[in-house]
């Protein structure tokens, strides 16, 4: 079924009142898709649904989209975390895309020992998730957040939140398992990097009462594999896995 082309927008979205393109949505409608005014799209900005509306007026870079009407109101997604080591750049990039495709809510770059890139852009982060989001029919978008170190994050998580770790080594419940115990609720994910948790990071991790360590079966799998498998089988488990997509019939 060809649908629209999905925009996130910034701006509110309310009857009457005309929304502005960005210069890369301009180029993008009018020079790669060559959409003509009058073209329909469909925008969204995480708060007021989701509309179809019309692309009004399109130039080099501008163009302006008039509102038809919301086709879905706005629902929130999972209350789910992701603090993930960053790896390479395309791994990273792709962790951002499969999470946001798979309804997180937070992505958390996280610095570990041997977290391989310390520098971390989140704006690039922020853009590939914007993209992830339109093409999976999300009502919103990930919050990015800075980069944090592990020890800082887990001695400021919050209480109430589910804590699992991801890990490779030591005593760990099987996920499927320990989502099958807690369904209900904030919960987060914690994923190491391309050479795993160090002892003493382990050992920290096990010792913080918040902190359930999972596990994802008997091999080592990549970091971005754990990251994916882990929010797979949680949102099968315990998340929105039993709902359908909403515009597919
Ligand atoms: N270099 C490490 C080693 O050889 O032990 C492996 C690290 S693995 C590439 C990256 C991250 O994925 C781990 O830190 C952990 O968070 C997660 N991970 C990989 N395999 C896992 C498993 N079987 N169970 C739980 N977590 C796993």
């Amino acid at each position: 079924m060809a649908t629209s082309t999905r925009l996130f927008v910034t701006q509110d979205l309310t009857p009457d009142q005309p929304v502005v393109a960005t210069s890369d949505q301009a180029h993008y409608l009018g020079r790669v898709l060559r959409l003509q005014a009058g073209a329909s799209v469909i925008l969204f900005n995480g708060r007021d649904g989701e509309w179809s509306a019309t692309l009004s007026e399109i130039g080099r870079s501008t163009g302006l989209f008039t509102l038809t009407e919301q086709i879905r109101p706005q629902i929130g997604s999972p209350d789910l975390w992701l603090a993930f080591a960053p790896v390479k750049k395309t791994q990273t990039d792709f962790i951002v895309q499969k999470a946001t495709e798979l309804g997180v809510s937070r992505l958390i770059p996280l610095l570990t020992e041997r977290t391989q890139s310390e520098r971390v852009k989140t704006d690039r982060l922020r853009a590939t998730a914007i993209e992830a989001a339109e093409q999976s029919e999300r009502l919103d978008i990930p919050e990015i957040s800075e980069p944090v170190r592990l020890d800082r994050l887990i001695l400021e998580w919050p209480k109430e939140r589910t804590l699992f770790v991801c890990a490779e080594a030591g005593t760990a419940i099987p996920l499927a398992e320990a989502a099958q115990a807690r369904k209900s609720g904030a919960v987060g994910f914690v994923t190491g990097p391309e050479g795993g948790f160090s002892a003493a990071e382990l050992d920290f991790m096990h010792q913080s009462p918040l902190v359930l360590p999972v596990g994802l079966g008997p091999r080592i799998l990549r970091a971005e594999t754990a990251a994916l498998a882990a929010l797979a089988v949680w949102q099968a488990v315990a998340g929105d896995g039993i709902s359908r997509p909403p515009r597919r019939g």
